[in-house]
């Protein structure tokens, strides 16, 4: 069995207190590796790393435009390592080779676009309002930023995050998910190998509530951009507080996907199965929440639920699979719990509503992709993230009513509109309050396009061009060239 290292100051080193913990492979069960169970002394080690990186080493003294390169370096590294790297994700967390495989590719961009972004990050003179002055902004980097990453797309939130702060020219330490860390540790080579200088690129692993909160508390560092649940979140920006970090939260989501009577039901259809059963539902933005008009309501129902009942489920490993194990015991017992509740709260079971037994299911941890109709809004199975493949369907009269319904929730992560009209197209996805409003598709995210929540579902924005400045402090210049001797002390200037 493989025994990873944490990647401190460019070097694969043991824990302090050399204490390992299993990972474990979700389809067969069984441990197929250990990781580091690293503690407030590793992590402190890594943020002494990254900080003398970035006060001391060639880091603080290369040129954007050198970052760019050594970042365009890591892009091509990543897709000729995507392969290998997609099969550990897989084996850590689950999820299906074929969507794992897009992924890590897909990743390499985000490296190539917020390298090329490197040396575009540029200050501002003010045609300042007093005499003699010359005054002007510029961008330095926050500081040491530690990363917090979930257990559903581990290297994919490595990019979203890293790649963002690297090119506004941080140093970082990134604590992936207990679940799921053992891509980032091997990602580490990958950065050494691309010339990143020791110290920039760190990874501690270990618990959430040991590494992970020592990491918040670390008062080196200067920013947490989080991956993870809302409540996990709030816990860490109320913690980050006392270090007056900056914070960066990307939470969890009730979506909506709202189907109108004039939308392509075929598409549609696709496009809520997507939402809901690829990833096993453990994603961010699932579209837990089918708001159907009434009009249509039984048929557009019938249609998503013969589409969902064709799903394979198996070895996520194999490319035809659909439906994979749920990554964790913990989210395993919570999927069926809720399943309980629906039941319990008298929301009607139509697919699924258990465990998923099967030849090819033995070691996992299976559940069988559910559906729920007569689902009122104040159910917790239409309020509460599951997390997993289970879906609520819940039916609205007109725009106003989906609108209403739609916004009726702490958050606002993502939602999805089908429709034909395009004034309806228009105005929904203005009404709607979320991060990301998909007509017509679901599920799609670039590199190029700002990701993120409101209300519950985070605070702040990864991809796209304002990204790195999650990342960046503004500094106010002035400088005097007056020759009029010296100003009356006692007043503003
Ligand atoms: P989680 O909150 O349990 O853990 C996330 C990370 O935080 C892990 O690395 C964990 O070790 C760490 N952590 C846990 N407790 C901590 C503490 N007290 N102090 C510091 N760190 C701590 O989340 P999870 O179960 O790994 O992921 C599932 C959740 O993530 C879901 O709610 C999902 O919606 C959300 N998510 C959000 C996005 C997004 O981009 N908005 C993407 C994927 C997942």
């Amino acid at each position: 069995m493989k025994k990873y290292q944490n990647y401190i100051g460019g070097k694969y080193v043991d824990p302090v207190k050399a204490q390992w913990m299993d990972t474990v492979d979700p389809y067969t069960g069984q441990a197929w590796a250990q990781i580091p169970r690293s503690d407030a002394a590793d992590v402190d080690l890594a943020v002494t790393a990254a900080s003398r990186a970035l006060k001391e080493g060639p880091w603080a003294k290369m040129t954007a435009t050198e970052r760019g390169k050594i970042m365009l370096r890591l892009s091509d590294l990543v897709v000729k390592n995507a392969d290998r790297l997609a099969e550990i994700e897989v084996r850590d967390n689950g999820k299906l080779i074929a969507e794992m495989r897009g992924q890590v590719n897909y990743h390499a961009e985000w490296w190539r676009y917020f390298g090329g972004l490197c040396d575009k990050v540029e200050g501002r003179v003010m045609p300042i309002d007093k005499p003699d002055i010359f005054a002007f902004t510029r961008q330095e980097p926050v500081g040491v930023v530690g990363a917090l990453t979930a257990w559903n797309s581990p290297l994919l939130f490595v990019a979203w995050k890293c790649a963002a702060a690297i090119a506004a020219g941080c140093t970082l330490v990134v604590k992936p998910s207990e679940f799921a860390s053992a891509s980032t540790l091997e990602y580490a080579d990958l950065t050494r190998e691309a010339g990143f200088p020791d110290g920039v690129f760190n990874v501690v692993t270990g618990l959430g509530q040991e590494a992970g909160s020592a990491l918040v508390d670390h008062p080196g560092v200067a920013k947490i951009t989080f991956t993870g649940s809302d409540t996990t979140g709030a816990r860490i920006y109320a913690q980050a507080a006392k270090t007056m970090k900056r914070v960066s939260l990307e939470l969890g989501g009730k979506s909506p996907n709202i189907v109108f009577d004039d939308a392509d039901l075929d598409q549609a259809a696709s496009g809520v199965i997507s939402g809901i059963f690829a990833a096993t539902g453990q994603t961010c933005i699932a579209g837990s929440r089918l708001l159907v008009q009434n009009s249509i309501k039984d048929k557009f129902t019938e249609r998503v639920r013969a589409l969902g009942a064709s799903a394979r489920k198996g070895n996520p490993m194999k490319a035809d699979t659909n439906i994979g194990p749920v990554t964790t015991p913990a989210q395993y017992k919570k999927i069926l719990d809720y399943i309980d509740i629906a039941k319990s709260e008298g929301a009607r079971c139509i697919l699924g509503g258990g465990p998923a037994t099967g030849p090819e299911l033995t070691g996992g941890q299976f559940v069988e992709p559910t559906i729920f109709v007569d689902v009122t809004p104040q159910m917790r199975i239409a309020r509460e993230e599951v997390f997993g493949p289970v879906l609520s369907i819940l039916g609205f009269e007109d725009e106003a009513d989906a609108i209403r319904m739609a916004n009726d929730t702490i958050y606002g992560l993502a939602a999805g509109v089908w429709t034909t009209n395009m004034g309806r197209a228009m105005r929904m996805s203005q009404a709607l309050k979320a991060g990301t409003v998909w007509v017509n598709t679901y599920r799609a995210v670039s590199f190029m396009m700002p990701f993120g929540g409101m209300k519950h579902s985070g605070i702040g924005r990864e991809s796209g061009l304002a990204a790195i400045d999650e990342y960046l402090e503004t500094k106010a210049t002035w400088i005097s060239y007056s020759t009029g001797g010296p100003a009356n002390p006692f007043i503003l200037r």
